[in-house]
């Protein structure tokens, strides 16, 4: 309905951007979104969905470097932050101000969708990064309060994240700060009336630990 009526108004088209902080390059949804235009002629529109992935990389993981964009890349729509190695959550909050913010600038989205991975966590069995962290600057859920502070409509996501108590502790903490409330004691209840949030994520924390997927 909103997308038909603005059309018809004649305004732009709505832009959403995708940022992704799972350990794994989003190369799905970026071939998903990728524009054929390259916003080659200047009568073209640009694309309406702008992707931007910051993970890990290296020759030994999918996807092979050759297989990212680069840097002199002709669509400017589809991006990738490739990193080394254990990047500290410095490098996530000096790359959010160097790189995020600028682009979101210069985009100027107005929905954005957040892709929250934990695979980049501490503990993760799959983990090549290992130093990121839930909280402090920098972390997964500075992350998630920065991009509300973008004052747009916003979608969440999960993602990757192996060591299933340290997911459910990165997405209750995110969620309970997007709520603006603690976290509470996690007792696998969901409760809209309280001030408290009780996620489906705790759940993991009292299922079997033969159940649970390694
Ligand atoms: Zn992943």
């Amino acid at each position: 309905m909103s997308l038909a009526r603005t059309r018809v108004e004649g305004k732009r088209r709505p832009r959403i951007m995708y940022l992704d902080l799972d350990l794994h390059n989003g190369d799905g949804v970026a071939k998903a979104f990728a524009s054929p235009t390259y916003f080659a002629k200047d009568t073209e529109r640009p694309p309406q969905v702008l992707t931007l992935s910051i993970h890990h990389s290296s020759p030994v993981f999918f996807p092979a470097p050759t297989a990212l964009p680069t840097s002199d890349t002709p669509n400017p729509f589809t991006l990738s932050v490739p990193l080394a190695a254990f990047p500290s959550p410095k490098t996530y909050e000096r790359i959010y101000h160097d790189c995020v913010e600028p682009i979101r600038q210069a985009f100027r989205p107005d929905y954005v969708v957040l892709q929250l991975g934990a695979d980049g966590l501490p503990g993760d069995p799959i983990g090549q990064w290992g130093a990121w962290s839930i909280d402090g600057p920098g972390g997964m859920a500075w992350y998630a309060e920065k991009v509300k502070s973008w004052g747009i409509p916003m979608c969440i996501l999960g993602g990757g994240g192996y060591d299933s108590p340290n997911a459910a502790r990165a997405w209750t903490t995110v969620t309970s700060k997007m709520v603006s409330s603690p976290s509470g004691q996690a007792d696998g209840r969901f409760l809209t009336s309280s001030k408290e949030i009780y996620l489906i994520t705790t759940t993991f924390l009292s299922m079997p630990h033969h159940l649970r997927w390694k």
